[in-house]
């Protein structure tokens, strides 16, 4: 089993549809682990997203990112991580596949409804950045 981060992100939040999101995570049989509300500062974005904090895209991200608190969930699964993945869709959600839920419900490559780990290794850095290990949850 595997585990992965999930960040339902300001558009997510604010257009009211993280419900319609987290069905589509439990119809896929992957188990809620943890789940709380956040509002992103800028230190935690930039080690975040410290793979993009040198572009000039960057200060909008962090804009966009803090501009509304965003849910943030751990997610069980067997090989989640690249499952999860799938089910997002690329970056850009007008460039990602159809059904995904990019394309379902992303506007462009900023505005794209989730985050979510892209390796084993960085879920595991993810998990531990935004959860401490009692915000986990068996059952
Ligand atoms: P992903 O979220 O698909 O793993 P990246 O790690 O490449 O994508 O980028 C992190 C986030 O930065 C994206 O989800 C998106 O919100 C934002 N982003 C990426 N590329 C751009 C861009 N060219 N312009 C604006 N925002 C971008």
């Amino acid at each position: 089993m595997e585990r992965t981060l999930i960040l339902l992100k300001p558009d997510a939040v604010a257009g009211k549809f993280c419900g319609k999101v987290i069905d589509k995570f439990e119809s896929a049989g992957f188990t809620i682990r943890g789940c709380k509300m956040i509002r992103l500062t800028p230190a935690i974005l930039k080690e975040h997203y410290a793979h993009v904090a040198d572009k000039p895209f960057y200060p909008e991200i962090e804009k966009f990112m803090s501009s509304v608190p965003v849910i943030a969930l751990v997610l069980e699964g067997e090989d989640i991580v690249v499952k999860m993945r799938d089910m997002l869709g690329v970056t850009d959600s007008r460039k990602a596949a159809p059904g995904t839920l990019r394309a379902t419900f992303g506007k462009d490559v900023m505005i794209n409804v989730a985050h979510a780990s892209d390796s084993l290794e960085t879920a595991e850095k993810e998990v531990a950045r935004f959860f401490r290990e009692d915000e986990l949850f068996a059952y």
